[in-house]
């Protein structure tokens, strides 16, 4: 049976047995959305419940992002979890310069996202300050579900827009702001 199986909402379209046919940019984010390949960039406890979401229970090759890599070039979606230091900051952005586009960023955990219970002088108040975020997810630390939810809203992004968002001139001057070329 070639019938697509998906958990994206069917595509507009022509559809019958065995076959659909739709817009170019749906089938494409249809098919980015269940290939996310991530990168996890961690640095401490957040980490560990990431270890969890890949783990059998909770199954993240569900969502057909079992592909671990650890090479910013072979991979599309960038989890930070963990505090990242000031000193860490630009190894983090150099990494995410390396992903080649469409490339997309989950900051997971109240650290990556704000800096968390530390406050301090040495601590990057949120990852948003060097590099574009997509989802953020809280929690000290998030569970694996909300991880797990984290990516599907991704999901839903990437699905959603266009083939060419990421050469649109918002997206472009959004990068310039955050002076990566
Ligand atoms: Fe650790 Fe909490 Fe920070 Fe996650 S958010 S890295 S659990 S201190």
């Amino acid at each position: 049976d070639s019938k697509i199986i998906t958990n994206a909402p069917a595509p507009e379209g022509i559809q019958g047995e065995g076959f659909f046919a739709g817009k170019l940019s749906d089938v494409v984010g249809m098919a980015r959305a269940n290939s996310l390949w991530p990168l996890p960039f961690a640095t401490s406890c957040c980490g560990i419940e990431f270890m969890a979401t890949m783990a059998s229970h909770y199954d993240v090759a569900r969502f057909g992002s079992e592909r671990m890599s650890f090479s910013p070039r072979q991979a599309d979606m960038l989890l930070v979890m963990g505090t990242i230091a000031k000193k860490m900051a630009p190894i983090l952005r150099q990494v995410y310069e390396q992903m080649a586009e469409p490339r997309w960023v989950i900051s997971v955990g109240a650290c990556a996202c704000s800096g968390g219970i530390f406050d301090t002088y040495s601590v990057l108040q949120g990852i948003d300050k060097i590099i574009p975020v997509d989802v953020y997810v809280p929690g000290c630390p998030p569970r694996p579900e909300q991880i797990l939810d984290g990516i599907m809203r991704l999901q839903d992004l990437v699905r959603s827009e266009s083939v060419r968002r990421r050469s649109s001139p918002e997206y472009t001057e959004l990068l310039a702001s955050y002076n990566i070329k």
